[in-house]
């Protein structure tokens, strides 16, 4: 079968591999649908550490080819919780499980999505609606993480939510937060993600710090940060009202540093919050892609073949893309 590996920092291509065999406790799947995530290119310009010659792509879905020893029926479609916690560590215990110090990621430590199929393990696989379109179970991972960050933020009804970076993870974060009764503004900075904002439910859509402002003079109640770029991380706290709350979802290179001003802070209280990861909230994504509830057919930028999957992750999102979505069979 074909497979998009990442062998070392910069070296990414898909190559033939053996079809996986799934060991006790796993199934097979057929992957149908694996979107690329900001998390893909961070491993391959090395930002994040990875293991030589895995199988990228952690947000992926598909039908179950063989059920092994677990009892799942063949032809079963499925969304994969790519995070594989131990249940034991210090972390683990005290149900802090997305902190797991031994946490297997599918996708950077096991072999994942961006391949034709993937052996995973059956106790992380959701089951998703048979007739469900199968590009979009690929969103049911980048919707739990946004859900694990927008449960911290915990909007209340009325409350002003801005929402930075109009990527999946901010359009989303968008619909979450309208969902749950707040003003949004979206704040990114092209013009064609605006638009998808106020398609997708936001209230307003901005592309600077000036024209929020002229909006919101005192800020939101609750900044939820999507970007993941120091500068946004760094006026994210600043956007916030008095008493206001901040949640970090998007990543910064490791060792980078943002500036912050503890005074400002202190006095204006501000509550900083930093969400990583998806604790227990796989299967509410999953139950909200399959009834509509979260829209993300407008999310689906392009689809592409397993050939073209390493040059689109070594290569920057294409002008106004969300999300490219790797097709294995297509
Ligand atoms: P993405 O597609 O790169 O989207 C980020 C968006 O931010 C871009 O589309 C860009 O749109 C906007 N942006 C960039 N610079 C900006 C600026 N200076 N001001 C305003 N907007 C700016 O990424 P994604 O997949 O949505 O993910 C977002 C972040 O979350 C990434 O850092 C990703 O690694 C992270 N993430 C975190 C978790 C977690 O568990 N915490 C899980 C998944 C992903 P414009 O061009 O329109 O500005």
């Amino acid at each position: 079968m074909r497979a998009t590996q990442l062998f070392e920092t910069g070296d990414i291509r898909t190559v033939d591999v053996p079809v996986p065999t799934p060991a006790s406790g796993e199934i097979l799947i057929k992957v149908e649908a694996a979107g690329i995530c900001g998390t893909d290119r961070h491993l391959y310009r090395g930002d994040f550490p990875s293991v030589p010659g895995k199988t990228l792509g952690h947000e992926f879905s598909g039908l179950v080819v063989d059920g092994g020893d677990t009892g799942i029926a063949e032809g079963t479609r499925v969304t994969c919780d790519p995070n594989t916690w131990c249940g034991t560590c210090d972390q683990c215990q005290r149900g802090r499980v997305n902190l797991c110090s031994n946490n297997i990621a599918t996708g950077i430590h096991r072999d994942g999505g961006f391949a034709e199929f993937c052996a995973f393990p059956a106790s992380k696989a959701v089951v998703l609606p048979s007739d469900l379109d199968p590009l979009h179970g690929a969103f049911c991972e980048p919707l739990a993480c946004t859900l694990h960050g927008m449960d911290m933020g915990a909007t209340r009804p009325g409350e002003r939510v801005l929402i930075i970076g109009g990527g999946v993870i901010g359009l989303m974060a968008v619909q979450i937060a309208k969902l749950a009764g707040g003003e949004v503004m979206l704040l990114t900075r092209s013009s064609e993600k605006q638009a998808l904002g106020k398609r997708t439910g936001a209230d307003h859509a901005v592309g600077t710090e000036a024209d929020l402002r002229n909006l919101w003079p005192n800020g939101a109640d609750l900044v939820v940060e999507c970007a993941g770029v120091a500068s946004t991380v760094a006026i994210a706290p600043k956007l916030a009202r008095t008493g206001g709350r901040v949640v970090i979802l998007g990543v910064l290179p490791q060792g980078e540093q943002v500036e912050v001003e503890p005074f400002d802070l202190l006095f204006r209280e501000i509550q900083m919050h930093f969400s990583f990861l998806n604790p227990f909230t796989h299967a509410r994504a999953a139950q909200m892609v399959s009834d509509g509830t979260i829209s993300v057919d407008p999310l689906i930028s392009r689809t592409i073949s397993l050939d073209d999957a390493a040059e689109a992750i070594a290569s920057p999102p294409l002008k106004g893309e969300v999300r490219a979505i790797v097709v294995p069979s297509g």
